[in-house]
């Protein structure tokens, strides 16, 4: 029989990769995880955690304008842009050191360098050849920008948390996650931004309703949106960078930083995949079966790599699958399983999004008749706070089966609200169990749980 030197040697220190490692070694597999970057991947060094860190900073503006209605008096503290820098990489080196330590003392041996395949058992880092019986690859993404001249003066998600200076004058190119989150991230901490999407509404996929309310909320916080319009070509000049959009009636626009934030490719380049005779697909995303193995039996991938859902906790719970199918379960423990219905989901922008399950339009596609309950509301807290925002909450039901189907709210904490309510509806709540929730009083959430009458036509 033959013998290799690992049982399981991950490619990528990420949320997905860390976890498969982890777990796999907690069950006594003999594991190696190489990692060429920062322990932790997107989500600790250049996404989720940094992104929140900000989010969490740039809220204290509207808290600091707000609170004179709660009687508090005196001007607002100034943003030093060099302290929150410094404050947020020394967490994240933090949360780097805390990876680590946790593949150590689960017994993982991590490889510092780049990993190359060299066949469907064998995997070279830094000169060294490591054989395993199984090789897990969970690479992430990274960022693309399109072939518009000037390209390469610009920057993506990757730069946005250590800019030097502060830029007062933002261009966001895009209308998904990324790029709707630093609009309202940068524009709360004091930046003037302008956002150019070249669809009519923001966040393709989610609900209508949600992305006609986003886009009127984040205008009233001083985002300055530019739907329907496309860059034609950036340009450096005296006065900053210009920005000059197809249609010439729109723009130009001078700014000091432009963001283009139009989607992530994975990462699969240099990894030696053609050698190993991995298939991947025309968006260069591994392809992998409901197993997360590849085209070749020994090698799995998960996440960003494979590019189905972009988010941390997917790779999370593939990762939990891989191991169990590989390792066996937890003790006492059932196999764990991967559904990828009813996902949560949160976009952090100011207000916040939290959404689960169909759109209206994908529902009434997808079901015979649906009910649609809206909730459009101005909170508790702004009776005095003189914002003038407003919460969106909406409801889908399905008339046949009377189940929650989608479950959507743009307003604050709208991720932290959510959570508990993709339980129930993981669980199959009705309508009927949402009336009888007792609503928790006074909070916006209770209006998830006392919305009465349907809307009469369809929005
Ligand atoms: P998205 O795919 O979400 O959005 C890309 C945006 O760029 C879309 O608005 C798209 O327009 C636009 N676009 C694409 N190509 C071009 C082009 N050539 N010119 C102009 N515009 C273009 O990608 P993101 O980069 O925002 O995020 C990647 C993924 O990361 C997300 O899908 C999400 O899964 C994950 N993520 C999750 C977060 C969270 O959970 N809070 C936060 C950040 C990221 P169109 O609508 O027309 O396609």
């Amino acid at each position: 029989m033959q013998t290799f030197d690992f049982d399981l040697f991950v490619i990528g220190g990420g949320s997905g990769g860390v976890r498969a490692a982890r777990m796999a070694a907690q069950r006594g597999a003999r594991v190696a995880l190489a990692e060429a970057g920062a322990m932790g991947g997107t989500c600790v060094n250049v996404g989720c955690i940094p992104k929140k860190l900000y989010s969490y900073a740039a809220h204290y503006a509207e808290s600091f304008e707000e609170s004179h209605g709660f009687g508090w008096v005196g001007t607002a503290p100034q943003l030093d842009w060099e302290l929150l820098k410094a404050n947020r990489a020394r967490e994240i080196s933090r949360l780097n050191g805390v990876y680590l330590q946790l593949l150590d003392s689960a017994g993982v041996q991590t490889l510092r360098g780049w990993a190359t395949l060299l066949d469907a058992h064998a995997i070279d880092v830094a000169g060294q050849r490591y054989t395993a019986q199984n090789i897990l690859i969970a690479t992430g993404g990274a960022p693309t920008i399109p072939d518009v001249p000037g390209r390469e003066l610009v920057v993506t998600s990757d730069d946005m948390f250590d800019l030097n200076p502060f830029p007062k004058r933002l261009l966001v190119v895009g209308g998904g996650y990324i790029a709707c989150e630093f609009a309202s991230i940068f524009n709360g901490l004091g930046a003037q931004v302008t956002q150019v999407h070249r669809r009519d509404k923001l966040l393709t996929g989610f609900d209508d309703d949600v992305r006609r309310f986003l886009a009127s909320e984040m205008s009233k916080t001083g985002v300055k949106l530019q739907l329907g319009a496309e860059v034609a070509a950036i340009t450096q000049t005296a006065e900053g960078l210009r920005v000059d959009l197809k249609d010439g009636s729109q723009g130009p626009f001078v700014v000091d930083t432009v963001l283009y934030a139009t989607g992530r490719r994975p990462n699969t380049r240099g990894l030696g995949l053609e050698d190993a005779g991995v298939a991947v697909n025309a968006h260069g995303a591994i392809e992998v079966n409901e197993r997360y193995q590849s085209s070749v039996a020994s090698l799995y991938a998960l996440g960003d790599v494979t590019a189905r859902l972009q988010l941390t906790p997917v790779a999370l719970g593939e990762a939990m699958v891989v191991v169990d199918q590989l390792f066996g379960p937890a003790a006492g423990k059932a196999p764990r399983s991967m559904s990828y219905d009813f996902i949560p989901t949160a976009v952090f922008t100011h207000p916040n999004i939290g959404t689960v399950g169909y759109s209206e339009a994908e529902a009434r596609e997808k079901f015979a008749s649906i009910s649609v309950y809206r909730s459009d509301f101005k909170a508790l807290r702004h009776t005095l706070s003189n914002s003038t925002e407003r919460t969106l909450m909406k409801l889908l039901v399905d008339d046949a089966s009377d189940r929650v189907v989608g479950l959507h709210m743009v307003g604050p904490d709208a991720g932290e609200i959510v959570q508990g309510f993709a339980v129930a509806m993981k669980a199959g709540a009705t309508k009927a169990v949402f009336d009888s929730t007792i609503g928790i009083h006074p909070t916006a959430a209770e209006e998830f749980v006392t919305m009465r009458e349907p809307v009469k036509s369809p929005t």
